[in-house]
């Protein structure tokens, strides 16, 4: 009976013990002393039941005054011993506490021994009282450091074992040092007065016990209650019985908090895309009753281990694990089949089109929002792909996709923070290799990803429609700078088709002009052949009106398209640029020495003068002087820089050439 009072108690005493330890101040005074008094009731039953069944063999009294002060004094030490306990900070404080209790329940010990009163001559073995002690004070200290180390995480371990360790070893050696020589005869003869008295004190013992671990129960209870009830409120959709995105972010950290080794888990977001036409054709009602039922489809569907959640209005997500040699994009096409089913909703019947993004991830080296970005990157190229509604995340196809979607986002506010800056390169002629002008090319410094190839970020523009007033800033910035250069040197400046689509381009254009004191005949606009791609009529109407105002045309990567002939049926041009291709193996290629050849004859029956792009060699520069074209421009004349560092260049050029016209 000592022994389970003893375990139970110490296993109470420290679970109280964490719980006063989370409790606010002063409330937690209040838990102290309920931890105190269960503690001390354990020890002192324990004390007392075992000392009933030791068998003194001398007759036996109690004094009730020091009975009752061992009892008093074990819960006032423990009060004391655990109130520092919990206010303390770390360091040895924990083991000090320790020491504290392991006094108290000396002194409770020996008190109580002072109430045993013998009928006989008592001897006591100091070695052992001191080695009691000793063994009582070490072991608490254990007892709550090992509670401290293992607050906040669990309190089953080590510290209850060490408590009953330090209460069983003060009992047992303190009664070892205990020697009694009886003095009047004694035969066994009260056994049931001692039993129930035995009885009685275990009870008492095991009720206080009892007492306090209802009130940590209870109080577990209600407040995991309380906060699981608010949680809940705010997380469940009630329209499909569902977590909403906040639980479904909470799972999803669970998840990354406590990788199992090896495991992967997927993630899948799916939108519903057709919904709000739905809504728009059928009502609200279709709507909710297309929700209420894709819920349920993706309840049936779902998987073991699997959790879903609606994670928008027409979303949803679920995240679960993978095995090993599982494949994902085959059961995500199940998922995806079991979702776009038709259905039928009054005499109608209803497409969802679903679309599905799915992403795979091992729980470290992952962080949530990198997760839920992966699916989201793929789940927007199954929104825009036709034929793939169902799409797994690729990092180097959908890492891209994200820089795209960044710099698209970037563009506009580039130009107001100055991040853009225009290179000139140099044009020249082939015979003595002075500049006729120089080709506006537009740079951009990205602040997060660096220098950016127009290649790369005019495209975006034209996608986002950014490339409007990005390309009148080059312009005006180009007629500027080269207002400030030799009167015979041109400017150069790529026009996007989509710039061409504003009627009042030419006034644009006259603006720059006239702003940056630039005469017309200098400024030549280089387009490419898919000007004519949308509404040629007004494209050519507006090309009309800017050779009208004395701007030159040319027409840029000459024979890359489809239509570069048609182009220059419909079109007046003042030069063709030939691209770069044409020009890159004719050092070693026959035949692309024959199709250059055959271009440079075609710039001659057309009257047009032909400039060619991307000379890098003297041996290309040699081949092209002997085919009889006069114009190049590329690497070997001068990379595109700096407006800067090509003014510094003409200074010292200035007197090496001089051009007739
Ligand atoms: P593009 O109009 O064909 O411009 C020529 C491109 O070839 C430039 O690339 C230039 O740096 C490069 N290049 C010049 N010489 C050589 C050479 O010898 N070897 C090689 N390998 N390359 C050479 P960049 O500056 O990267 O421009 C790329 C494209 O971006 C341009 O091609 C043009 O289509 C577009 N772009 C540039 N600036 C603008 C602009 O302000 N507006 C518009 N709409 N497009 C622009
Ligand atoms: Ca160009
Ligand atoms: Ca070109």
């Amino acid at each position: 009976m000592a022994a389970a009072i003893c375990c139970v108690g110490a296993g109470a005493t420290m679970q109280l013990l964490a719980r006063s330890a989370r409790a606010p101040w002063p409330l937690g005074l209040v838990w102290v002393l309920l931890t105190a008094t269960v503690a001390g009731a354990s020890v002192w039953c324990t004390h007392f039941v075992a000392i009933l069944a030791y068998q003194a063999g001398a007759p036996v009294t109690y004094d009730p005054a020091l009975t009752m002060a061992s009892l008093l004094i074990v819960i006032g030490g423990c009060f004391g011993g655990f109130a520092l306990f919990v206010r303390a900070r770390g360091g040895a404080w924990p083991a000090v506490a320790g020491c504290v209790i392991g006094l108290t329940i000396s002194a409770m010990h020996y008190v109580g021994m002072l109430a045993f009163r013998i009928g006989g001559v008592v001897r006591w073995r100091p070695d052992l009282v001191v080695a009691s002690v000793l063994l009582a004070v070490g072991l608490s200290a254990l007892a709550l450091a090992a509670a401290r180390s293992q607050l906040g995480t669990r309190l089953a371990g080590f510290a209850p074992a060490l408590f009953v360790a330090a209460i069983v070893s003060l009992h047992f050696t303190g009664m070892a040092a205990l020697q009694v020589i009886p003095l009047t005869a004694w035969s066994p003869g009260a056994e049931d007065a001692r039993a129930a008295l035995a009885l009685a004190t275990a009870l008492m013992g095991g009720m206080i016990i009892a007492a306090g671990i209802f009130a940590h129960a209870l109080d577990t209870i209600t407040s995991l209650d309380a906060s699981a009830r608010i949680d809940a409120f705010a997380s469940i959709c009630d329209q499909t019985g569902l977590p909403r995105r906040p639980l479904f972010e909470k799972q999803l950290a669970l998840l990354l908090n406590n990788p199992k080794p090896g495991q992967r888990y997927l993630i899948v977001t799916t939108k519903l895309c057709h919904l709000n036409d739905i809504t728009d054709i059928y009502g609200d009602e279709a709507g909710d009753f297309a929700i209420r039922l894709t819920a349920d489809r993706i309840d049936r569907a779902r998987q073991p281990g699997f959790f879903v959640a609606r994670t928008g209005r027409s979303e949803f997500s679920a995240i679960g694990p993978i095995g090993d040699h599982e494949d994902i994009r085959s059961r995500a096409h199940l998922w995806r089949s079991m979702l776009a089913a038709p259905m039928v909703f009054g005499e109608h019947e209803i497409f969802l089109d679903p679309r599905l993004g799915v992403a795979c991830f091992s729980p470290d080296g992952s962080s949530a929002e990198n997760v839920v970005q992966h699916s989201r990157l793929a789940l927007s190229r199954a929104r825009k792909s036709p034929l793939e509604p169902v799409c797994v995340y690729d990092e180097t196809f959908d890492a891209l996709a994200e820089r795209h979607h960044v710099l698209a986002d970037n563009l506009l506010a580039a130009l107001d923070n100055g991040e853009f800056e225009v290179y000139y390169q140099p044009q020249v002629w082939i015979a003595d290799r002075s500049v006729i002008g120089y080709e506006a090319l537009l740079r951009w410094n990205h602040p997060r990803f660096g220098l950016i190839s127009p290649n790369e970020f005019i495209p975006l523009a034209e996608q986002t429609g950014a490339i409007v007033d990005i390309g009148a800033w080059v312009l005006r910035s180009a007629c500027r700078e080269a207002s400030g250069w030799p009167d015979d040197q041109r400017v150069a400046v790529n026009l996007s088709p989509l710039q061409l689509r504003q009627p009042d381009l030419p006034e644009q254009i006259l603006d720059a002009l006239v702003s940056g004191g630039l005469s017309p005949g200098r400024l030549e606009i280089e387009l490419t052949e898919s000007l004519l791609i949308d509404d040629r009529v007004s494209a050519i109407s507006i090309l009309g009106r800017i050779r009208a105002l004395g701007v030159k045309l040319a027409l840029d990567d000459f024979g890359t398209g489809y239509s570069s002939m048609d182009v220059l049926r419909h079109v007046s041009f003042d030069k063709i640029k030939l691209d770069r291709s044409f020009v890159q193996d004719i050092e070693t290629n026959p035949q692309s020495l024959a199709i250059l050849h055959a271009m440079l004859e075609l710039g001659r029956s057309l009257a047009i003068p032909i400039l060619v792009e991307g000379v890098e060699t003297e041996r290309q520069m040699a081949i092209l002087q002997a085919e009889g074209c006069r114009k190049v421009q590329g690497y070997l004349t001068g990379k595109p820089a700096p407006a800067s560092a090509i003014a510094a260049d003409r200074t010292v050029a200035i007197g090496l050439f001089r051009h007739a016209g």
